[in-house]
């Protein structure tokens, strides 16, 4: 266990001490072994009715041309994945607050789950409890909602304060979707403007409080058209790409050591990242070994993949490339089991 001087020393160092990542291995073998489950990722649409500062497909980005996937589109998706032996899928998208969106959503999740029987994560943003229980009762059982900033003063500094961007409601959804029964995954920004050691023990804090299902990290990558970008251009500093993807590494040692159990994906962001160093193979191996063990190839198609541009230069993530990837790092790709986390077996079946 680490204590919090622990951490904090962690923190402040840009070393990553070979002991926590030998620590993290063992924990990662004893609980998940050399496993990496895969999760097909369908980025639904870029429509977004927030505004926050580090993302690119915010309302204010009037650069963006906007995409709606329709139904025919999917099950194309869906056809596709399933022929790869794909059991889990994850539908992303803007947080779009309407009755249609609602009803379209009803029927992907009907679909994906009546014809296919996928196992489905939805990542949708915060949306109301009536509809979050509808989409459970139609079948879908996990939601990956990232808390991105862990205490309300810092959330402020990154979105509007208004009822839209509301701290408060982001961790009432997360609590609301406990409540329902989802497996929740969550997470948080690494490396954004004006972070400290301390703020990010508070993000890790955060994170122990929860107790997620899986965590979802990543490093923020700049974005020409958000307000974050305007600031780096007048001089405020972050750090590098290599200490942002290796401060990633190390906290996902550090959760993997921490809360043992959950899922923890080696997320796109930190591939773009690690990817402008390493092989991608050297990228898996770092992100596997420190205890991640959930990959997300896209399945967006090529057209609307490129127009879901949260932040600059991301990693083309194909199906192929991940799986020769996974087997080269020396980790095994799974793709006919759902990939349930320990900490829900351990929850279930007590
Ligand atoms: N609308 C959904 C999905 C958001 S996109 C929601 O609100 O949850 C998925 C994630 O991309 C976000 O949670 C955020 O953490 C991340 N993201 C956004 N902009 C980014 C950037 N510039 N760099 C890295 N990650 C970013």
């Amino acid at each position: 266990m680490l204590s919090k001087n622990e951490i904090l020393s962690l923190l402040k160092t840009k070393e990553i001490p070979k002991d926590l990542l030998e620590e993290a291995y063992k924990v990662r073998k004893y609980y998940s072994g050399r496993y990496v489950f895969f999760r097909a990722l369908i980025e639904i649409s870029n429509i977004c009715q927030k505004a926050c500062f580090y993302c690119g497909v915010n309302r204010e980005n009037k650069n963006l041309k906007r995409y709606y996937i329709n139904l025919e589109t999917l099950k194309k998706i869906f056809e596709k994945v399933k022929n790869l032996k794909y059991t889990s899928v994850a539908i992303q998208s803007g947080e779009i607050i309407s009755k249609k969106h609602f009803e379209f959503l009803k029927k992907i999740v009907t679909l994906a789950k009546s014809k296919y029987n996928f196992e489905i994560t939805l990542s949708l943003g915060e949306l109301p409890k009536k509809i979050l229980k509808d989409l459970f009762s139609l079948g879908a059982r996990r939601y990956l909602l990232r808390f991105e900033v862990a205490t309300p003063k810092r959330y402020y500094l990154y979105h509007y304060k208004d009822n839209l961007h509301s701290y408060e409601n982001r961790i009432k959804t997360l609590y609301t979707l406990k409540e329902i029964g989802y497996q929740v995954g969550t997470g948080f920004l690494v490396g954004l403007p004006f972070d400290n050691p301390l703020n990010l023990y508070k993000d890790i804090r955060l994170i122990q409080k929860l107790k997620p299902d899986m965590i979802g990290i990543g490093p923020y990558i700049p974005q020409k058209y958000t307000k974050l970008f305007n600031l780096l251009e007048k001089g405020v500093k972050i750090l590098n790409e290599k200490d942002r993807f290796f401060l990633n590494i190390k906290l996902i040692a550090i959760f993997r050591i921490l809360l043992k159990t959950p899922n923890i994906v080696a997320s796109t962001a930190l591939i773009t990242l690690g990817t402008k160093f390493f092989p991608l193979e050297e990228v898996l191996n770092f992100a596997f070994k420190a205890g991640a063990n959930v990959i997300m190839p896209v399945f967006t198609p090529s057209k609307e993949k490129k127009l879901y541009a949260l932040y600059e230069n991301k990693y083309f993530s194909e199906h192929e490339k991940f799986y020769d990837g996974t087997l080269k790092a020396s980790f095994i790709p799974v793709l006919e089991r759902y990939g349930n986390p320990i900490s829900y077996y351990i929850r279930n079946f007590k």
